[in-house]
């Protein structure tokens, strides 16, 4: 189509080169052409970027499609579109679908279904163990082939620990240009964790509901460490919700084991103080945690312990949202609200520079998961996000893209908004 587009004296962030200057991106053909100061913009369209920020595209590692089998929740369409809508270039879509994504068939699918949407980019995550009943492993290596891009029974743990020993030993033999293919933990112990509503503690004590204690997380991710050690492989843990278990992966890496972690946008920003109300839309899995966890959690992602922020984008519908809490399901929608609640808590705040913050929503899920993307170079496909950080943004949630309105976030207000995504180039203006 050889449009060229010029994105003009935006401060432009790239943590991979440590970039961080005012200049000028150039794209054409969907790729990158050019990035420098008064770059020549004649017969190309001009994106005027002056006093906004320009990243490489932002890539949640950690999101629920619900397609197939619960598209009244949100179905690949509509979470890819909602994932532009929040500054998302691309997505990881967990595979506790129903069917669970445990078949080279259900992989094409959601490439095929992505792809025709014509959104976000979507990397399918492809089951651990089949049905993610944790019983007998998936057929890892085909599954990789077809184009999953890791694997994680999320939503349940596996249990088993000679189970997963194996997934972690037969990830490690699957490659890509000489990496293994990374396993994405949901470490949970989950007969500590069973009946558990929220967070056990004070809150829970007050309003008599069932707790989940946070060592559910740390004896799970502590037996992980331990097999990732053992077994070499490259183990992501999602979600990660505690002090303790922060406390853990800083150690581990720091014995050089290869283990990453993510944070939510949720457990950086609240605590089980937002349960007063018996509201289900703070019921989450693992759940909001106490002020202690939350800065430990912040302090983690500024040190390095934890490398990345994903949103856990749970979609569903309000009438299951509307049951009695105990039976209400677990989940936040995310991906619409992840740029300004992280930048107020972490960049406004001055817990993160900017780079370090466009790091974790970027270069850093890319390394983690092996996926293209991550960079502002010259021949990189341009998948850009341009923010701006002046904004006010108050989530309300008819703006939402989503099918599902559960945000933990609705009535609040944050500062920064994304305002355009490009994908290979295509560019979505998403001022409201
Ligand atoms: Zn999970």
């Amino acid at each position: 189509m050889n449009e060229k587009i010029v994105i003009k004296s935006g401060r432009v962030l790239d943590p991979a080169s440590h970039l961080d200057e005012i200049l000028d991106v150039a794209v054409i053909d969907g790729k990158i052409s050019e990035i420098g100061k008064s770059l020549n913009a004649e017969d190309s369209k001009v994106i005027n970027a002056e006093g906004l920020w320009v990243c490489p595209g932002f890539v949640d590692m950690h999101v629920h499609l619900r397609e197939p089998g619960q598209e009244d929740r949100e179905t690949i369409a509509s979470g890819a579109l909602s994932a532009v809508y929040g500054g998302f270039t691309a997505v990881c879509c967990m595979p506790n679908t129903d069917p669970a994504v445990d078949s080279v068939g259900a992989v094409r699918y959601i490439i095929e279904r992505a792809k025709s949407a014509g959104f976000a980019k979507v990397y399918p995550i492809a089951a651990i163990t089949q049905k993610s009943e944790g019983k007998s492993l998936t057929n890892m290596a085909s599954l990789f082939e077809e184009g999953a891009v890791a694997f994680s029974d999320d939503g349940r743990t596996v249990m088993d620990a000679l189970i997963m020993r194996r997934a972690m030993e037969y990830a490690r033999g699957i490659y890509t240009n000489g990496i293994s293919a990374p396993i994405s933990l949901h470490s949970i112990d989950e007969n500590l964790a069973r009946g558990g509503q929220i967070n056990e503690g004070k809150i829970s004590a007050i309003l008599g509901l069932a707790g989940i204690p946070s060592c559910a997380e740390t004896i799970a991710i502590a037996r992980d460490i331990a097999l990732a050690e053992l077994t070499h492989a490259k183990v992501h843990f999602a979600h990660v919700s505690t002090k303790d278990a922060v406390q853990l992966i800083r150690e581990a890496k720091s014995k050089g084991i290869s283990v990453t972690a993510e944070v939510t946008p949720h457990h950086l920003a609240l605590t089980d103080s937002e349960l007063i109300g018996y509201d289900t839309r703070f019921k989450i899995n693992p759940p909001l945690r106490s002020e202690e966890d939350r800065a430990a959690l912040c302090e983690g992602l500024k040190d390095g312990a934890i490398d990345a922020i994903a949103t856990d984008h749970a979609p569903h519908t309000q009438i299951d949202k509307d049951l009695p809490f105990d039976s209400a399901p677990f989940g936040t929608i995310g991906l619409e609200t992840a740029v300004p609640v992280t930048y107020t808590i972490l960049v406004k705040s001055g817990i993160l520079s900017p780079l370090k913050w466009v790091e974790a929503l970027s270069l850093a899920p890319c390394t983690i998961f092996n996926l293209p993307g991550g960079k502002l170079k010259v021949g990189a496909q341009a998948d850009i996000t341009v923010v701006d950080p002046s904004a006010d943004f108050f989530v309300k949630p008819d703006n939402f893209k989503s099918l599902s309105k559960n945000s933990c976030f609705i009535g609040k207000k944050y500062s920064a908004k994304p305002v355009f995504t490009f994908i290979e180039g295509k560019c979505f203006s998403l001022c409201l």
